[in-house]
């Protein structure tokens, strides 16, 4: 497989730290329920949640949207939140952005729990292949089409655990 890299630990550790002050400042001291969403979140939140000065409860939802390198259109909930949302400020922490279609799937489904207030940041998005409703509030990095991986994504289940993001140029 070849690989280039995109965003380097000192670019993503910026960025976050950036995201990290615009949330303390939007926040204003309220406490705020960060939901990372699993898998691909993980290491992004772990990251994000040391950069926000405001009382903090993480919790996490699993989901499986891709199957390979294309998106499947099909969202479905691995493992559910362990937390009640009613009447909390809500924070979901997404990898990438794509179509968006988990996004909406997602906040479709959290408001029907009603929480006081809900927002969604993601370290990456490809606004290209957008076709949500709504937009994101929180943006690391703005992406062309290309297929990343590292910090946290994967690519059937590989190279998590690499500490910045590169793009797959090809399979081989
Ligand atoms: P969407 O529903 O927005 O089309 O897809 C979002 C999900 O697809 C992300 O949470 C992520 O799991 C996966 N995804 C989208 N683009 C990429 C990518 O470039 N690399 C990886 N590893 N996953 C991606």
């Amino acid at each position: 497989m070849k690989t280039r890299p995109l965003f380097d630990e000192a670019a993503l550790a910026k960025r976050i730290k950036e995201l990290g002050d615009q949330i303390t400042a939007d926040y204003a001291g309220e406490p705020v329920l960060v939901v990372s969403v699993l898998k691909g979140a993980f290491m992004f939140t772990a990251d994000l949640i040391r950069q926000i000065k405001v009382p903090v409860e993480i919790d996490f939802i699993g989901l499986a949207s891709y199957d390979g390198t294309q998106s499947t259109g099909q969202v479905r909930i691995t493992s559910d939140l362990s937390t009640k949302i009613e009447g909390r400020n809500v924070l979901i922490v997404e990898d990438i952005v794509d179509t968006g279609k988990t996004l909406d799937f997602l906040r479709d489904m959290f408001n029907l729990r009603n929480p006081r207030s809900l927002k969604i940041c993601a370290l990456l998005s490809k606004p290209e292949c957008h076709e949500m409703k709504s937009p994101v509030d929180y943006t690391g990095f703005e992406i062309t089409r290309e297929f990343v991986i590292g910090y946290g994504l994967d690519l059937d289940q590989r190279y998590r655990e690499l500490p910045y993001i590169a793009q797959v140029l090809n399979l081989d």
